[in-house]
């Protein structure tokens, strides 16, 4: 499968002349990242890494990633207010994954308090690769779903015209015409003041930004649980970190969220909504029957999200559990192994699995992690810029994101409830592992063919 000709990928001349041109046009149009030697100086930017051109995508599985969004934010929703659902599948994790134990014991404290805030903010995004079938098909197979700070919504409404342009200057007009307009970054606003009106504010939206730590010095809750930061009274909090450890480098980072969790701001996500994103939750939903019970009269809702579900896998103590270790020591090469992570990096593979199987096997430590069928998306040529990377031509794997927005009143239908956009992330073939932020993917444009 190629969208860009043989020919083209490999006239020399024209690339080099394309690498500069698409460099320039990447700065021009805003497709910017601040640099790893100085991440917090607003003086120096680069490039953020992309594609030299869009990668092929068939189109029907694009349109099914899009058309079953929806449908997956009424499932996060549904499973965040499903409290014995959450208390259950996180049982096993909790006793071993103290990151996940302790967000748990944040959702259980907020749930003793009487509920304070009923509208929840959902700003998603569902991640695919496209599986090759042994019959020679591709079928849509989610990755996993983001459910807090699901990035690149910015960046993606951005690209479409940085690829328009390095197509026109190669003179593939046809392909020019066919990059997708994409603006996640609107549809993700749209939800955020939705959530704000349902709030009762006023008009104009002011937006601060704080680090836990500011959030612990300076913000309060008064008698009526408002959060206030700086004095000023806070509609929305939205969690641009907050997923990995790494996030909370103090105890006042985690009195912060805490604070935060327990206050009348409508949360993007909720400590509930945020567990749902958990790759264990993910695996009990894969669980035969148990979307029929979320969805029960509604088949063809269930229909749509399973045919998305890849092989799930528990690593429960028990038979099941048990069954899952010698399937994935018998052929490690079909399974990834994971930890309950997010940000990239922390998955295992191959001959890996076996090793720490190995040693946890007869532990309950492996119930910190899940197993997972490997998704082998067909590889695809392409070219990956990248600062200080020298261009050559890769084989290449890309991953669909779709970007969900809902919001949502506890217990009652969705408010708001939309697919509001896409992003393609595509990786040298080489790793096996990790997003545009790890420094392994870079930002791409789907080709419909
Ligand atoms: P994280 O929360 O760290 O982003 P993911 O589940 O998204 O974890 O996995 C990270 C990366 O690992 C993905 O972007 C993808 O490249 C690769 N990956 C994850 N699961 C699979 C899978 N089942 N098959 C093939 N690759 C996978
Ligand atoms: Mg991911």
């Amino acid at each position: 499968m190629s969208a860009i000709r043989k020919d083209v990928l490999r006239d020399e001349n024209l690339i080099r002349n394309l690498e500069e041109i698409a460099k320039d046009t990447a700065l021009l149009h805003g497709v910017l990242m601040r640099t790893k030697e100085t991440p917090n100086s607003p003086e120096v930017v680069s490039y953020a890494p992309f594609t030299l051109f869009p990668s092929p995508v068939p189109s029907a599985l694009f349109h099914q990633a899009l058309a079953v969004q929806t449908y997956f934010n009424r499932l996060v929703d549904q499973v965040s207010q499903n409290p014995t659902f959450l208390e259950e599948t996180l049982a096993s994790t909790i006793k071993v994954d103290d990151f996940t134990a302790r967000l748990f014991s944040i959702y259980r404290q907020v749930r003793q308090e009487c509920q304070s805030q009923s509208i929840v903010l959902g700003l998603n995004r569902s991640d695919y690769m496209l599986d090759q079938n042994p019959e020679g098909g591709t079928s849509l197979k989610q990755i996993e779903i983001n459910t807090i700070a699901a990035s690149f919504g910015g960046l993606s409404s951005r690209t479409p015209d940085v690829h328009r342009h390095i197509l026109k200057v190669a003179n593939l007009l046809e392909e020019c015409d066919q990059i997708l307009d994409n603006n996640p970054a609107a549809g993700l606003a749209r939800g955020l003041a939705k959530a704000w009106e349902l709030y009762g504010s006023e008009r104009n939206i002011p937006v601060i930004r704080r680090q836990f730590e500011d959030v612990c010095r300076t913000g309060s809750l008064d008698q009526s649980k408002r959060l206030f930061v700086d004095g000023r009274e806070i509609a929305i909090v939205y969690f641009r970190n907050g997923y990995m450890p790494q996030n909370y480098t103090s105890e006042q980072s985690w009195e912060a969220r805490l604070m935060m969790e327990r206050s009348l701001a409508v949360k993007c996500p909720d400590i509930s909504t945020h567990l749902v994103g958990t790759k264990k939750v993910q695996q009990e939903l894969a669980r035969p029957g148990v979307l029929e019970r979320l969805f029960p009269d509604e088949p063809e809702t269930v229909v749509q999200i399973r045919a998305t579900f890849a092989g799930l896998y528990t690593l429960d103590m028990g038979e099941e559990g048990d069954k899952t270790v010698a399937m994935a020591l018998a052929n490690p090469d079909q399974y990834v192994l994971k930890p309950q992570r997010e940000g990239g990096g922390n998955n295992i593979y191959g001959k890996e699995i076996c090793e720490v199987l190995e040693n946890m096997k007869d532990s309950s430590d492996r119930t910190a992690y899940i197993l997972m069928d490997k998704i082998q998306p067909r590889p695809v040529e392409n070219y990956l810029l990248r600062p200080g990377a020298p261009l050559r031509l890769s084989s290449c794997l890309s991953e669909l994101g779709v970007f969900g927005a809902y919001v949502s009143r506890k217990g009652n239908d969705m408010v708001f409830n939309e697919c509001v956009g896409h992003l393609l992330r595509t990786k040298s073939s080489e790793h096996a592992d990790g997003g545009v932020a790890a420094g392994v993917a870079v930002l791409d444009n789907p080709l419909l063919v």
